[in-house]
C-alpha cells in the first residue's frame, strides 16, 4: 500500500524540483497545464526514439511552417515528410499528419480534451496521449516511459512477486508487462493524488500532474540515469528505499539485449555530365517508406553483387567506395556504398539536384550516402 504522506512529498518535491531544475527546450514554452496541445503532440511524437539534441534542431522549424493542427492537415505528405527528415521512424510523421486531418475534420479542428479522444487520434498511444493530456492540460493522467519506470523502481524498491513468478518486481526486466503493469499503476496514483492536492493546496504542486509527470521524466533524463543516479542532487533522495538500501545501482536489471534481424543493402551513386544524381522513391510500405535514396538493392541473406547491381539497375563502371553499419529498431543493416557510371540508361530513378536531394525526405543513412555528411567523403554533387 502507498503511503499517503510519503507520496504526498515525492509529488511536491518532484515538482517544485522540474519548476525551478528543467531544461530549457523549445517545446516548454509555457508551464505544465498551460500549453498548446498540439505542439506538446508534435514534441512527443518526435522524442520517441529520437535523441533530444536532434529534436532541438527540427521542433522549431516545423511548428514555424506548421504553427497549427489546420496548417499541418492542409499540408502535402511529402512536404512533412521533408521536414521530417533526420528525424528517423517515419511512420511517426505520417500519424502526425493523419492526426492533424482527424482534429481538422473530426473535431471542428478543435484539438480534443478527453482522454480517450486524445487516444483516437492516428498513432497516438498511450502513453503520448497520457502526455499531451497531463502535460499540455493537466489532466490527471499517467504517463510510462524508461526513464520514469527506472525512477520508480528505485523510489519504490516494489519486493513483492508478480503472480506469475516469485522474483520481485525490482529485479526483472523493467520492460516485462508485471513492471509495466505495476508502473502505470503506480504512476496513475500519483497523478490522482497530484490532481487532488493540486485542487486544495495549488502551490505544494508547482505545474500541477504535469509538473509531476515531465519532473519524473525529467529526474530520470538528468539526474536518476541508466548507469550513474546523482543521488547527492536528487530532490527525493531522503525518500528513496534503493539509496537506502545501496541498490541503485543494480535496479532496474539490465533489459534483455534486442535481437535484430540483419539485411544487406547496396546503394549506387551515379551522377550525370550536368552534376545531377540518380535518386529513387521506395515503395509506400515498409521500412523508409516513402523516402528518397540511392538506387538500392537490398537482400537478408547476403550483400546484393557487383553483377546483380548492373543487372537490375542499367548501370555500369561500378566500384565499391565505403561499407557502414546503421540499426534500426528491429534491423542490422550494413550498407555498402558504390558509385557507377549512367550506362545505356538507369533502369530506375531520376536524376535531381543537391537542393532537391537536400530538400527531400531521407533516412540519415541515406543522408550520409547521397550528401556525404560523414567526415572524409567527398560530394558527388
Ligand atoms: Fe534515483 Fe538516486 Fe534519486 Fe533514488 S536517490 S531516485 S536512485 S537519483
Amino acid at each position: 500500500m502507498a503511503d499517503p504522506r510519503r507520496d504526498r512529498a515525492i509529488i511536491s518535491r518532484i515538482s517544485s524540483w522540474f519548476a525551478t531544475s528543467a531544461r530549457s527546450l523549445p517545446w516548454r514554452d509555457a508551464p505544465p497545464g498551460e500549453r498548446d496541445p498540439y505542439r506538446a503532440l508534435v514534441a512527443e511524437l518526435m522524442l520517441q526514439q529520437t535523441q533530444v539534441a536532434r529534436v532541438i534542431e527540427r521542433f522549431g522549424t516545423f511548428v514555424e511552417r506548421f504553427p497549427t493542427a489546420a496548417d499541418l492537415a492542409r499540408a502535402d505528405e511529402r512536404d512533412v515528410l521533408a521536414l521530417w527528415s533526420g528525424l528517423g521512424y517515419y511512420r511517426r510523421a505520417k500519424a502526425l499528419h493523419a492526426s492533424a486531418k482527424s482534429i481538422t475534420d473530426d473535431h471542428d479542428g478543435e484539438f480534443p480534451t478527453d482522454p480517450k479522444a486524445i487516444r483516437a487520434l492516428p498513432g497516438v498511444g498511450r502513453y503520448t496521449a497520457g502526455a499531451v493530456a497531463s502535460i499540455a492540460l493537466g489532466q490527471p493522467e499517467p504517463i510510462v516511459d524508461g526513464n520514469v519506470t527506472r525512477v520508480m523502481l528505485r523510489l519504490d524498491l516494489p519486493e513483492h512477486a508478480a503472480p506469475d513468478a516469485e522474483t520481485p518486481l525490482c529485479e526483472r526486466d523493467p520492460s516485462d508487462r508485471p513492471v509495466q503493469n505495476w508502473a502505470w499503476s503506480r504512476a496513475g496514483d500519483l497523478a490522482t493524488r497530484a490532481h487532488d492536492l493540486q485542487g486544495r493546496e495549488p502551490d505544494e504542486v508547482p505545474g500541477g500532474v504535469g509538473g509531476v509527470n515531465e519532473g519524473l521524466m525529467e529526474l530520470g533524463a538528468t539526474v536518476c540515469t541508466v548507469r550513474s543516479p546523482a543521488c547527492a542532487r536528487c530532490p527525493v533522495s531522503s525518500l528513496c528505499r534503493a539509496k537506502r538500501a545501496g541498490r541503485q545501482g543494480e535496479v532496474p536489471r539490465p533489459k534483455a539485449g534486442v535481437a535484430r534481424v540483419p539485411l544487406f543493402c547496396a546503394s549506387v551513386l551515379v551522377r550525370r555530365e550536368d552534376g545531377r544524381l540518380l535518386v529513387e522513391r521506395r515503395g509506400d510500405e515498409g521500412m523508409w517508406a516513402g523516402l528518397l535514396q540511392a538506387p538500392t538493392l537490398e537482400r537478408d541473406d547476403r550483400p546484393p553483387g557487383e553483377g546483380e547491381l548492373r543487372d537490375a539497375l542499367g548501370v555500369d563502371r561500378l566500384s565499391r567506395v565505403d561499407t557502414f553499419d546503421h540499426t534500426t529498431t528491429h534491423r542490422a543493416v550494413r550498407f555498402d556504398v558504390w558509385t557507377g557510371g549512367p550506362g545505356d540508361g538507369p533502369r530506375r530513378g531520376a536524376w535531381m539536384t543537391r537542393e532537391e536531394v537536400e530538400g527531400g525526405a531521407l533516412s540519415s543513412a541515406q543522408r550520409r550516402i547521397l550528401l556525404r555528411t560523414q567526415a572524409g567523403q567527398p560530394s558527388l554533387f
